[in-house]
């Protein structure tokens, strides 16, 4: 098979409110958003193809099952179990910086067991989105991949489950967390004391550290990447921002080959950050599926002016 990304996390329905107004059972979920986003750049880029694993319950709606599929999303490790589909209830205030969770139905995920289909056992990058790190280890063990295996997480996981989260995060080559995160884990306010102090812990080779409206920091072995956010003041719902990020990234880094190059990551954050910079102009899945490649383009080349001029 050519370059592909395999991606396990949630497939959701979330209500959300932001200061901009407020959506109920909006398609959701962090492997919906990434999954969305690496679709789009393989599309754009004649890349490889884009898998999901995860479970829906047998209230997901055919046209939201027919809405993935449309973006040339490879849906056959995806589950259809009976019960409720995973739910998420958050809402956003202030700069809208991080989300309030009210509440969090896992449902269907609780008893999940994935399996990775036959044809998905060796991807280029295994991406495991937010998600119990118990189920990101298991997908990992059954889908080593060839380049490059990515996690990303969030507070709830360091907070009920942070010994599985750690030895999650030891077994990939790349973390994605943000900056409350890493404070948290590391428990010490001062930024990049503790960026070093996780990426000692885990001794991941690349830790990229996202910021929100500050940008991203990231290490590589040759040196830190720092990138500013891109400049937006529209924003509607910034849920699944950190998911369309990380869909991005791990579709950029699934074209090349060996170790990640560190202008291979800079390059492959710029794009990540542009991405993002639209799921934030509307609620839900709605600007994602909206973008095209001459918006997207055009959004790149500004941000590039941006930060290189
Ligand atoms: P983010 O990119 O961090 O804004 O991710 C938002 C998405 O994560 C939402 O669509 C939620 O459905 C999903 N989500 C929220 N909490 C969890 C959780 N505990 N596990 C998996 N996914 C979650």
């Amino acid at each position: 098979m050519d370059e592909s990304v395999l991606i396990v996390g949630s497939l959701a329905y979330d209500t959300v409110t932001s200061p901009a107004g407020s959506v109920e059972n909006e398609l959701g979920g962090s492997a919906t958003y990434g999954g969305l986003a690496a679709a789009f750049h393989s599309r754009i880029s004649n890349g490889g193809s884009v898998g999901i694993v995860g479970v829906v319950g047998d209230d997901f709606l055919l046209e939201d099952r027919e809405l993935l599929k449309n973006t040339e999303l490879d849906l056959s490790g995806l589950e259809v179990v009976q019960g409720e589909t995973f739910r998420w209830t958050g809402s956003y205030h202030g700069s809208m910086g991080e989300a309030e969770t009210h509440e969090t139905h896992l449902n269907v995920f609780e008893h999940f067991e994935p399996k990775v289909p036959e044809n998905w056992k060796s991807p280029t990058i295994t991406f495991c989105a937010n998600l119990h790190p118990l189920i990101q280890k298991n997908v990992l063990d059954q889908s080593p991949p060839s380049r490059l295996s990515m996690l990303d997480s969030m507070n709830l996981w360091i907070q009920i489950a942070k010994d599985e989260l750690i030895s999650a995060m030891k077994k990939v080559d790349l973390v994605i967390i943000n900056d409350g995160e890493v404070r948290m884990l590391a428990d010490d306010d001062n930024l990049i004391r503790a960026t070093h102090f996780v990426r000692e812990k885990i001794g991941s080779t690349y830790l990229v550290v996202k910021k929100g409206e500050h940008g991203v920091l990231a290490l590589h072995p040759d040196g830190v990447i720092s990138i500013p956010a891109f400049p937006t003041s529209k924003i509607v719902d910034p849920t699944g921002c950190g998911d369309t990020f990380a869909g991005t990234l791990a579709s950029y880094l699934a074209k090349g080959a060996g170790p990640i190059q560190k202008h291979e990551l800079r390059q492959a954050l710029e794009a990540a950050t542009v991405t993002a910079s639209f799921t934030l102009e509307s609620f839900g899945t709605k600007s994602l599926l909206d973008l095209t490649e001459e918006k997207f383009n055009e959004r790149l080349d500004e941000f590039h002016t941006i930060i290189h001029n």
